[in-house]
């Protein structure tokens, strides 16, 4: 299938690990040209050069997302070397293994601040320019915990919930522009970042240090999943792909689950 990604301009945020930086290769590989992103200027040319020696095409834009300056600074840079995006993906996110007492109301605000309005401010940066352009692809990426909460990460459940919602007000906002706006949700999903919290998760409830031996007690003890496994990057990276091509044209304000069936609810 020809996802007629060719040439088109994709800003990933948080492009340089684990989910986005499989983003960024997928796009890459349909012939997007790519803006990597990250806060660390040597991290984002290393992946911008990996996918380059691939045959794809990559920029850079180093900033944190999580100030105004630091957004701008991004914006500005993605804006001064492609001319403008076609396709955003708010990827960047932060994940803590909080709960309910030890995460005070500073913390609850820096996540929200981290998760929530770094796509906002990413969204009001990119989307006049992707208006003029009368096309245009928004992809955020929430969890499976937005819409089935544990007790534990209460905080950074919150942002995802928040991101779910800002999903659907946002297409409607931008109705009849040619831009889609649509949310993932991925469950468990196996990338470094993760596999940190998981490991800390393993040392509270005795699972040992072994990445097999812990993979196996998520799967049967934190997120039971019908298909019985954590998921790989690469597979939230594909749908994400298909949303982001002229062939997702309908697919507007949906959440789209990747998560092995762990979350129970039928949408
Ligand atoms: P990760 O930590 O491997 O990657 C996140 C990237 O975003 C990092 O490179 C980080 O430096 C960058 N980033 C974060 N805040 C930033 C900021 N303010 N400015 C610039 N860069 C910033 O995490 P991941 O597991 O790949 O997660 C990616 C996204 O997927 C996150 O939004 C996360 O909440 C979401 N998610 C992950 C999982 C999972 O199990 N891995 C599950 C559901 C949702």
């Amino acid at each position: 299938m020809d996802l007629q990604l060719r040439d088109k301009r994709a800003l990933i945020t948080g492009s340089t690990s684990g989910i986005g930086a499989a983003i960024a290769k997928a796009l890459a590989q349909e012939g997007a040209i790519v803006i990597v992103h990250g806060r660390k200027e040597e991290q984002a040319n290393q992946m911008a050069e990996e996918i380059d020696a691939n045959g794809g095409k990559a920029f850079v834009a180093v900033g944190d997302i999580s100030t105004d300056e630091g957004a701008r600074q991004v914006a500005n840079k993605v804006l001064s070397s492609v001319g403008s995006v076609d396709i955003l993906v708010n990827n960047a996110g932060i994940y803590e293994d909080r709960t309910w007492m030890d995460s005070d109301p500073k913390g609850w605000a820096d996540i929200y601040n981290a998760n929530v309005i770094s796509m906002v401010r990413m969204i009001q940066l990119l989307v006049p320019h992707m208006k003029q352009l009368g096309w245009g692809r928004i992809i955020q990426i929430a969890s499976g915990l937005a819409i089935q909460p544990f007790a534990a990460r209460p905080d950074y459940q919150a942002t995802k919930a928040a991101t779910l919602n800002m999903t659907v007000s946002l297409a409607k906002e931008l109705a009849q522009t040619g831009i889609t706006v649509n949310t993932v949700s991925p469950g468990l999903i196996a990338t470094e970042g993760a596999k940190r919290i998981f490991h800390q998760i393993a040392l509270t409830k005795g699972w040992g240090s072994e990445w097999a031996e812990i993979e196996k007690h998520l799967v049967q003890e934190d997120w039971p999943n019908p298909s019985s496994r954590l998921g790989r990057p690469e597979e939230v990276a594909n749908i994400i792909a298909y949303l982001a091509s002229p062939l997702a044209d309908y697919i507007n304000g949906a959440n789209i689950r990747v998560d092995g069936g762990g979350v129970g609810a039928i949408n």
